[in-house]
This record gives C-alpha cells, structure tokens and sequence, in this order.
C-alpha cells in the first residue's frame, strides 16, 4: 500500500480523484512524514487506544494511526472525500470506522459508551477555522479523553500555552489550562502542507487532568468572570466586572470582590492566576 506523507501519493490520489480543495473546510493536507510521526508520538497512541480523528482528508494520518491503534473513528464533513478514504487509500484497514458528519454535530460521548466507556485519544490535523469550538466541546462536555493531540495555528497553540503576563494570556488559556495540562510538541513550517496554508502551525497535547486544578463554587460563574476580565484586557478589572451583563453586579460589588482576593483596584485581568479567577469567582457564586 503506498503512504500518502509521500507528496507524490498524495498528487496522484487527488489527480484519480478530480479533487478540489474546499477552503471553507480548512483543508491543508499534511505530506510530511516526520510530522505524522510526530503527532501521533505526542498522544502515545498503543494497540490499547481507541483513537478518535477529526478531519482525515485523504486519509495521510489515519493510515498511521490504524497501524499503531487498536481502533480509530475518523469523522470526516466532507462527502468527496469518503469513497477516498473507504475504497481506496484506507480499504485495508479493518479497525477503521468511518463517519461522514459535522464534529460539531457528532455525539462523541454515545461513540465511548458504545465502546464500553474506555477514555478516547483524540488525534487531528484540525480545520483551523473551528477549532476552538471543536476543542472547547470536548473539554467542556466532559467527554471521557485521555489526551487531545492537535495541529493547530501557531498562535493558537501559544495562547492555550500561555501564563499571566504575556500578550497571549487570555480567556483560551486560562479554559484550556483549566481542564488540561499542555504541550507544545512542534511547530511546523507551511511547506509540510499542500496546499500551503498562509499561517504557521505547531502540535499541541493537551492531558486531561484528573481533577482541576482550583475547586471554585460555580463553574459557570468562574467562565463568566474570564470572560468579562479580557472581553477589553486593557480596562481595569473592576470596570470589566461591573460592565458585564453575566455578572450583572456593581461597581461596589466588583470592588468588593477583589479586595477579598487581596489584589488592588486597579489589577488588570491579564496578570492574575486562575487561582486568583477562583476567588473572585467565588465571591459572586
Ligand atoms: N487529516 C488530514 C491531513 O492531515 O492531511 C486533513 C487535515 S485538514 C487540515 C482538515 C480536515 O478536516 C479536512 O479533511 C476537512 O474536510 C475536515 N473538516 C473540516 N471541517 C470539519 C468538520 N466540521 N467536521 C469534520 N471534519 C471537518
């Protein structure tokens, strides 16, 4: 069977095919072999792993992942690329299973309960466009995951990364830091696409954490606070908080509850911690 991280195989499938790339799906197929390597080293996928990935295109690291994994689910939105995968470049594999849907719309949870609960690996070379609802929906659903390996773009992947301080620091960091753990295992140049997307891109692993790492009262109050602190990260927190409609509190009450957390009227969001999220968090909960 020829490997598609082979460029040559991959022009000569979208050739047999008549394949047109479709912009709107955010398709950049990989054809770099050491970067597949690479992914699916950084989620340490074994024959014990049921593996579920998110945009297979032409199949290039589903090939991989069927060899190395006890089973894989590919869901795939586009519809021309399902005859490719089925009856051509993934025929052989018989612990494939794949699904012509939207991951948005997918019940994911129903595809581990329908494989005995077992906590998936999540592996993907993402469609950039969506991924911060594709990953939010997974980490806030609660779908039972062991890791989240993803191709995303590079600033991305900084800001899910990033600590207090930095330009990247945001609401994304401080979601994603608190349901997982993250690693940035590469950063990968345009050339390792086709076609060439015009952003650079890195893997990230994001490790579901056993539990978070703060215990506030309302999560959803937490979220709230977060989003408000950096919906104008250059205003002064108090006015953040007394300005969003989730929170509907006052400008006293906003005071308040930073005075409780010890921090000073004039701390802007993006320099606390979310241990510091916590506890004005819980002031209000
Ligand atoms: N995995 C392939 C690779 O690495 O060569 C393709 C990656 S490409 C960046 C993203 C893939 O996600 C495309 O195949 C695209 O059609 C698919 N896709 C886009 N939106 C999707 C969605 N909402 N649900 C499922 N797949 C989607």
């Amino acid at each position: 069977m020829a490997y598609l991280s082979d460029p040559k195989e991959t022009i000569e499938i979208l050739q047999k095919y008549h394949f047109m790339f479709q912009k709107k799906f955010g398709q950049n197929f990989l054809i770099d072999a050491h970067v597949l390597d690479k992914i699916v080293d950084a989620a340490g996928v074994t024959k014990e792993d049921v593996v579920l990935e998110i945009g297979p295109g032409i199949g290039t690291m589903t090939q991989v992942l069927c060899e190395r994994a006890k089973e894989v689910i590919a869901v795939e939105i586009d519809k021309n690329l399902i005859p490719i995968l089925r009856e051509d470049t993934c025929r052989e594999y018989d612990n494939l299973t794949i699904i012509n849907d939207d991951i948005l719309k997918t019940d994911v949870d129903a595809l581990v309960r329908e494989r005995g609960g077992r906590p998936l690996k999540v592996v993907a070379n993402l469609p950039y466009y969506i991924t911060t609802p594709i990953v939010m929906g997974l980490l806030e659903r609660h779908i039972p995951v062991v890791n989240i390996t993803v191709m995303v773009q590079r600033e991305v992947a900084e800001r899910m990364q990033a600590g207090p301080g930095s330009k990247d620091y945001g609401a994304l960091s401080l979601a994603v830091q608190y349901y997982a753990d993250t690693y940035i295992a590469a950063y990968v140049p345009q050339n390792c696409f086709m076609p060439r997307p015009n952003v650079g891109s890195a893997v990230i692993r994001l490790s579901l954490r056993e539990k978070p790492p703060v215990e506030v009262k309302s999560e959803a109050v937490l979220f709230a606070v977060i989003r408000a602190a950096f919906a104008q990260r250059r205003k002064m927190l108090v006015n953040s908080l007394a300005g969003s409609s989730e929170l509907a509190c006052t400008k006293e009450q906003a005071s308040e509850a930073l005075a409780a957390a010890g921090l000073p009227e004039t701390v802007r969001g993006e320099a606390l911690t979310l241990e510091q999220f916590a506890e004005i968090a819980d002031h209000f909960a």
